[in-house]
């Protein structure tokens, strides 16, 4: 009996000795990055313009109307003159096309035409304000005003401020005489908030077309906050590696209608519900890997002891982790393909039994998984031949391939990053986006993808975003433009 007491206590020892060494090898913090961009010293930024201007580009109301409402083209049309009128070393230097007939396309030749170029992509459209919202904002939507040391409006946030701040950039760069090593593409959508069809998807057939094959494409998607998980105090940032796929399948149920006193053993909205009950009752499996094992490693190194072990010790925790993750709809979301039901129909009449009752299920997919294989899957789940399950319409899109955390794009991201907020080094997490953006279109032609909006959020600031009364504080809006300053000189050494 001691003996086998023994042998118990030396193998729990054992354990518990490993997982603490395992654990040892998260404590100390990520490798450090190279700071190529960190040892330029910064631009002189001109301050007080830079916040005129983004508030003049808040004031056209250039919105995107997700009914299919036809948009208010002059709105572009006059944001576009009042970016030419005040960005005018940008427009003297680059080239620009207009794309889809809204979206600018601008092109920053680099000295050596043989490197592989940059791609800087935002927005110009934003989401209507709700009517019965409006008396909720403190100062009007479209006023731009600059009060409290915040530029107030829709798209200070989404995402005029990725387009002001490039171009602010740009402008600072052009007046200190920079010209860049590497080719330099601006691509601006006009229809982001509405899929991106006539706006991003040209812009990027149309550099695909010509050949370029960009080292690093950024778009918006992650961002720089505090309180993004449980046992991660400080401000972090998050930089966007994948994307999740989309599809909305329709499922049509057919059986013999006829009169509601006699019903058939089959009815259309019986077997409809009976298959959504399956998909719900059976969720695509959690895969704790790809991206969001990126994702909880890199944040392991600043979580409390108890956690970093689990995570450290992946090997025997794997399944508590997950399910501890899972346990919100977030952490779900992260790790495996959701099922959403979101639409269904079927009957005209309270004693007529329709012969035919459809559901839309809407996706958002998992890395390793296709628009073919859920179809797949669903069909396999719900088991009724009767059911024909297809594509809603053509907005469905694969998952995007996961970028590279070691590669020299993420480097330079993730170290100017580091060096955006004076005496603030954030720890920089991959993670996967689980919204789409208009970096979505490059998903089938690069793997050089990456996703993050460079301005420091404030608490709260989140809901903001498509939200009430969006505002940027003046001084974030100019971490974004130092952002942008030291990204473009950093591609130089890249
Ligand atoms: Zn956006």
């Amino acid at each position: 009996m001691k003996k086998l007491l023994l042998a118990l206590f030396a193998a729990v020892t054992g354990l518990l000795s490993t997982m603490a060494v395992r654990t040892t090898r998260y404590s100390v913090p990520q490798i450090a990055l190279p700071s190529t961009s960190a040892s330029l010293a910064p631009l002189p930024i001109d301050t007080a313009g830079a916040a005129t201007r983004l508030a003049g580009a808040i004031r056209f109301p250039t919105v995107s109307m997700a009914s299919g409402a036809p948009i208010d083209t002059a709105a572009f049309n006059d944001l576009r003159g009042y970016l030419e009128q005040n960005f005018p070393l940008v427009h003297s230097t680059l080239a620009r096309e207009i794309v889809g007939g809204l979206s600018l396309l601008y092109t920053w030749q680099g000295s050596d035409t043989s490197l592989p170029p940059v791609v800087l992509m935002g927005h110009m459209d934003v989401v209507p304000v709700p009517e019965p919202n409006l008396k909720q904002w403190e100062h009007t939507p479209f006023s731009g005003d600059v009060a409290d040391g915040f530029v107030w409006g829709r798209g200070t946030l989404d995402d005029k401020s990725t387009v002001l701040s490039i171009l602010e950039s740009i402008e600072t760069l052009l007046k200190a005489g920079h010209k860049p090593k590497r080719t330099i593409y601006l691509t601006f959508g006009h229809d982001e908030e509405v899929g991106g069809r006539y706006g991003a998807r040209l812009m990027v057939d149309h550099l695909v077309a010509k050949g370029v094959k960009p080292v690093l494409v950024l778009d918006e998607g992650g961002f720089m906050g505090s309180g993004l998980m449980p046992g991660l105090e400080q401000r972090t940032a998050i930089v966007g590696i994948a994307e999740k796929g989309y599809v909305s399948l329709k499922l049509t149920s057919r059986a013999s209608g006829g009169h509601s006193s006699m019903p058939g053993p089959r009815t259309a909205i019986g077997a409809l519900s009976r298959a959504l009950a399956a998909l719900e009752a059976n969720p695509f499996p959690y895969k704790l890997e790809g991206p969001t094992l990126g994702m909880v490693e890199s944040i392991a190194p600043y979580l409390p002891y108890v956690q970093r072990m689990m995570i450290a010790n992946l090997w025997m925790t794997r399944p508590l982790v997950s399910q501890s993750l899972a346990a919100n709809p977030l952490g779900a979301a992260l790790q495996h393909t959701t099922t959403s039901p979101t639409m269904l129909s079927g009957g005209i009449k309270d004693n007529v039994l329709p012969p035919e009752a459809t559901a839309v299920v809407n996706f958002r997919i998992i890395s390793g998984e296709t628009i073919a294989s859920v179809r797949e899957r669903v069909t396999r789940v719900i088991a009724d031949t009767l059911i024909d399950v297809a594509l809603l319409d053509s907005v469905g899109v694969d998952p995007s391939p996961v970028s590279s955390t070691s590669s020299p794009a993420y480097q330079l991201i993730a170290s100017t990053i580091r060096s955006m907020v004076p005496g603030e080094v954030p720890p920089v997490i991959p993670y996967l986006v689980m919204g789409g953006t208009d970096a979505k279109f490059w998903g089938p032609h690069s793997d050089k993808v990456f996703r993050f909006l460079p301005i420091p959020l404030g608490d709260g600031d989140r809901d903001r975003v498509h939200g009430v009364n969006e505002r940027v504080a003046v001084r974030d809006y100019l971490s974004a433009v130092g952002f942008f300053v030291q990204l473009i000189r950093g591609t130089d050494t890249m």
